[in-house]
């Protein structure tokens, strides 16, 4: 083993992936040191390229990226001049799907979403993997975040204090390890974690290829008597096949001459392949740790939740996770958490987690090639068509419903803050990029603005009216942007006292 790099760090991740990368932002947006190992020698491996890394953002994430400056980096965003959802516009256009099935702008009714503001970022996006992570790591590296590449973690130990890391014949030290390490995840699998869920039904393929005769194919996906094939466009196609994922158990090579069989048989054509360029496979094994904490060791992303990507959350998921985990790891860390911030990372994250799998679960079971599902398809296509349907599943594809159940009367209690734009034409979101949370006061209430002051190395006091503010005179927001408290006109003060001690301590050292 080399000499040790002698520093402690406060954070070591482990996968510089999209979520490993957004999390050290985070963590170093509020002062910690962070060092990410990575296993890959390089950034961007040919499957993280278009158009196999085609991610959809839903609103969350988006949201999450908005609040910290980052969205306007994306070149997907700037080409989207108008990122806000009008259903007059292609009113016909598909904007979602549940298991293949499409629904539609026109049927999706945004009105039904009272507290999502006009000026709101979009609620779907589709991004590039490449680009987030080139995004990130620029960041990560402009807030002093160490990036060690070609270095990957096979082992550590941990004590009450620390936690040591070893990697490629070296030995690091950190206060905590967080294993982003993704779907097959060492920390996970070395960190004593269970991983429990449900086994595959189908082995999918990610592939680029030739086609002979591509006619033979239905262009868009297809789901057929014996799985579902899609052509995104020509060359790059994705198959299911119901196996019970025992190719991609096996260890057999992805052939020219296997993936054609595969094509032939779930097509129902006799399709020729002249080459293979490309292959991966996946299934729709969904597991979840149990916790996703072991003392010092917590994990994040796919390697605390892997499922199908059907319906594509797993990244939003993982960056749901990060930004959740960020600021309470780094209070923990700053010696500034009041009693169970971190543990919570847990108890909001695992039931989120939770129903991403069982929304993943719900569409293999309704695909699967046999009648019951088949006639459940046909239901739940139906449903899917209507205005009400439509505009549910749009709201749990874009995450415009995930909350917390936080302790609060009012009903935004737990759930993102809206939008407000101010009569300056800024807007809270863009008021979040420091990381800080927020007492929003409406009304410029002495005592609110007395009350902030206490807690000011972590929450920042604005004042002012905006635009449209929902009935609401104050609010005290959590540096994710979750509403921790919300008050209409008349407010009491305990609620907000209770709140401001559940999720910040006063001034301790900064002031
Ligand atoms: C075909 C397909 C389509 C998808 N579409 C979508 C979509 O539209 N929307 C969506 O939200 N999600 C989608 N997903 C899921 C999404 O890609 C993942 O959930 C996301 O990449 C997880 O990010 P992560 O950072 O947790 O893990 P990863 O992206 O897997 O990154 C983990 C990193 O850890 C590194 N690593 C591994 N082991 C070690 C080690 N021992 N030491 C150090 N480093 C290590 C890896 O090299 C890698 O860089 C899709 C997935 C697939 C397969």
């Amino acid at each position: 083993m080399k000499a040790q790099d002698q520093s402690t760090y406060d954070v070591i991740i482990s996968g510089a992936g999209p979520v490993g990368l957004f999390l050290a932002c985070e963590l170093a947006l509020a002062k910690c040191s962070v060092l990410i190992l990575e296993k890959a020698e390089a950034p961007n491996t040919p499957l993280k390229q278009l158009p196999f890394g085609i991610r959809g953002l839903s609103a969350p994430t988006i949201e999450a990226l908005y609040r910290r400056g980052l969205l306007e980096q994306l070149e997907v965003h700037k080409r989207i001049k108008n990122p806000h959802l009008h259903a007059k516009e292609g009113a016909q256009r598909q904007v979602g799907h549940f298991a293949g099935i499409p629904f539609l702008e026109g049927n999706v009714d945004t009105s039904q979403w009272e507290y999502r503001l006009p000026g709101s970022p979009a609620t779907s996006l589709i991004s590039e993997m490449q680009e987030l992570e080139t995004v990130f790591a620029r960041r990560a590296e402009s807030l002093g975040v160490e990036i060690k590449r070609g270095l990957a973690i096979t082992g550590f130990q941990q004590n009450a204090d620390e936690v040591t890391v070893e990697a490629g014949h070296q030995s690091f030290k950190a206060k905590w390890l967080v294993g982003c390490d993704g779907s097959r995840s060492v920390v996970r699998k070395l960190g004593g974690f269970e991983f429990a869920g449900t086994e595959p039904e189908f082995t999918g393929y990610t592939t680029r290829i030739d086609i002979a005769d591509p006619e033979k194919l239905k262009p868009g996906r297809n789901v057929t008597e014996r799985g579902m094939y899609m052509q995104s466009q020509p060359g790059y196609v994705v198959i299911q096949d119901f196996d019970g994922g025992a190719f991609h158990s096996s260890d057999k090579p992805i052939t020219l001459e296997h993936v054609q069989e595969v094509l032939r048989r779930v097509s129902g054509t006799d399709v020729t392949i002249n080459a293979l360029h490309t292959a991966t496979t996946w299934t729709d094994r969904a597991r979840q740790a149990t916790t996703y904490r072991n003392g010092k060791i917590l994990l994040a992303g796919d390697a605390a939740h892997i499922h199908s990507p059907l319906g594509g959350q797993g990244l939003n998921l993982g960056l749901g996770d990060a930004m959740n985990l960020g600021w309470k790891l780094a209070a923990t860390i700053r010696e500034e958490a009041p009693e169970g911030l971190l543990d919570s990372y847990y108890t909001e994250r695992y039931p989120i987690g939770t129903q991403v799998l069982d929304w993943s679960r719900a569409q293999v079971a309704i695909m699967k090639p046999d009648p019951g599902a088949r006639a459940l398809n046909a239901v739940i296509r139906d449903l899917i068509n209507t205005r009400d349907g439509a505009t549910y599943f749009a709201g749990r594809v874009w995450g415009i419903h995930t909350h917390y159940r936080l302790n609060g009367n009012h009903p935004l209690t737990g759930h993102s803050v809206p939008n407000f734009e101010f009569e300056d034409g800024s807007a809270i979101g863009e008021l979040m990029h420091d990381g800080k949370g927020i007492l929003l006061d409406f009304d410029g209430n002495d005592s609110l603005k007395t009350f902030a002051t206490e807690y000011s190395s972590q929450i920042s006091y604005i004042s002012g009216s905006a635009k449209e503010q929902l009935g609401l005179s104050a609010l005290l927001i959590r540096p994710d942007g979750i509403i921790a408290w919300a008050s209409d006109k008349s407010f009491d003060l305990n609620g907000l006292e209770e709140a401001a001690a559940r999720w910040f301590v006063i001034n301790s050292k900064s002031i």
